[in-house]
């Protein structure tokens, strides 16, 4: 049976996406549904459901050091951007394989809606 994780089959290469930033703990591409001049999402190479799930403190630093990298490189580091994991039902997650959201280049508001 094919796994039924969506990030991990893009973490395999088993369906495509635009990957712009990989090594050995993370993998980050583009969001289909940007909500943002840029919009990428950061995902551990190993599954990991939620943040609610997540015991792995070095895991959880590559993701964000990869975040702050992928500002650097899509030239958002500057004028600002949000690094936001969606957490469960009330979070807006909507996929079970925890994630980072990378997303700059307008204007975000706060709070989020
Ligand atoms: P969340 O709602 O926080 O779980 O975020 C899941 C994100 O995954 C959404 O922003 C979707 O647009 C995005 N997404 C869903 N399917 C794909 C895909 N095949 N490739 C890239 N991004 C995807």
């Amino acid at each position: 049976m094919s796994d039924p994780c969506l990030f991990c089959r893009i973490v395999r290469k088993e369906i495509p996406s635009t990957i712009i930033f990989e090594n050995d703990h993370v993998v980050a591409f583009r969001d289909i549904d940007p909500k943002a001049p840029t919009h990428v999402l950061v995902v551990p190479r190993e599954h990991v459901s939620s943040l609610n799930d997540a015991t792995d403190g070095a895991m959880l630093g590559a993701l964000l050091l990869a975040a702050a990298g992928i500002a650097r490189t899509e030239g958002i580091a500057e004028s600002g951007y949000r690094a936001v994991i969606n957490t469960g039902g009330d979070g807006g997650q909507s996929v079970g394989h925890v994630h980072v959201h990378v997303m700059g280049g307008r204007r975000l508001a706060w709070p989020p809606g």
